[in-house]
C-alpha cells in the first residue's frame, strides 16, 4: 500500500478493550498518524490550558467532552497534515462526531476506510482498568468512574458501531490473546497485510 494515498482508520471499542495499544502498533506498521482525542485532552489537562481546566472535571466523572470542542481538536489535528494518512482512537464517539467526520473528510474527498471493534467481555475490561488504574494511575480509572464510561460506551459509542456496520465498514475482532496477534489479526481483517 502506498504510503502517500490518503487513508483513514477509525478504532472502536469500550474503554479496557486495548484500543490505545493496538492503535498505535497498527499506525506504526502501516505508517499512520496515530489522533488519540483521549491523550490529547490528558495533555491538557496537564498543561492546565483553558480546555484543560474545561474537561478536567468531564473526564473524571466518566463522561463525554461535548462534540464542538472534540471536533474542533480533530480539525486542528488534520489541518496539520499534508496527507490524510490517520488513525482515530477514541474518536468517533458519538453518532454527530461520527456524522460530522463523514461531512469533514467528504470535503476533502475522503471517506473512513475501516473501523476496528475490538470486542472483550465485560469482566476482563473492568478487570484490565483496574489494573490500569494501578499502574499508570489514571484520574478517570476508578471503580466508579470505569462503570459510568462503559455505561457511557453502551448509551453513546454502540450507536456509532451500528453507524459504521450499516455502511459496510465495520470490522469487528476479539481483543482477547496475545498483543502481537491481534495486531495481525487486525492487518489482516482490514486487508493491509
Ligand atoms: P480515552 O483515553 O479514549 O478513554 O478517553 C478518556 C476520556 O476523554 C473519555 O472518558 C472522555 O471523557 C474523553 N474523550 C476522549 N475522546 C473523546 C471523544 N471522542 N468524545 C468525547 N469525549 C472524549
Amino acid at each position: 500500500m502506498p504510503e502517500n494515498e490518503p487513508m483513514v482508520l477509525v478504532f472502536l471499542g469500550p474503554p479496557g478493550a486495548g484500543k490505545g495499544t493496538q492503535a498505535a502498533r497498527v499506525a506504526e506498521r502501516l505508517g499512520l498518524k496515530k489522533i488519540s482525542t483521549g491523550d490529547i485532552l490528558r495533555d491538557h489537562v496537564r498543561r492546565g490550558t483553558e480546555l484543560g481546566k474545561k474537561v478536567a472535571p468531564i473526564m473524571e466523572r466518566g463522561d463525554l467532552v461535548p462534540d464542538d470542542l472534540i471536533l474542533a481538536i480533530i480539525k486542528e489535528e488534520l489541518k496539520k497534515l499534508p496527507v490524510v494518512r490517520v488513525l482515530f482512537d477514541g474518536f468517533p464517539r458519538t453518532l454527530a462526531q461520527a456524522q460530522a467526520l463523514d461531512a469533514l473528510l467528504a470535503e476533502m474527498g475522503l471517506q473512513v476506510d475501516a473501523a476496528v471493534l475490538l470486542d472483550v467481555p465485560e469482566d476482563e475490561l473492568v478487570a484490565r482498568l483496574l489494573k490500569r488504574a494501578q499502574e499508570e494511575g489514571r484520574a478517570d480509572d476508578n471503580e466508579a468512574t470505569i462503570r459510568r464510561r462503559l455505561e457511557v460506551y453502551r448509551a453513546d459509542t454502540e450507536p456509532v458501531v451500528d453507524y459504521y456496520a450499516r455502511k459496510g465498514a465495520l470490522f469487528r475482532l476479539q481483543g482477547v490473546g496475545p498483543i502481537e496477534d491481534i495486531t495481525e489479526c487486525i492487518l489482516k481483517t482490514i486487508g493491509a497485510a
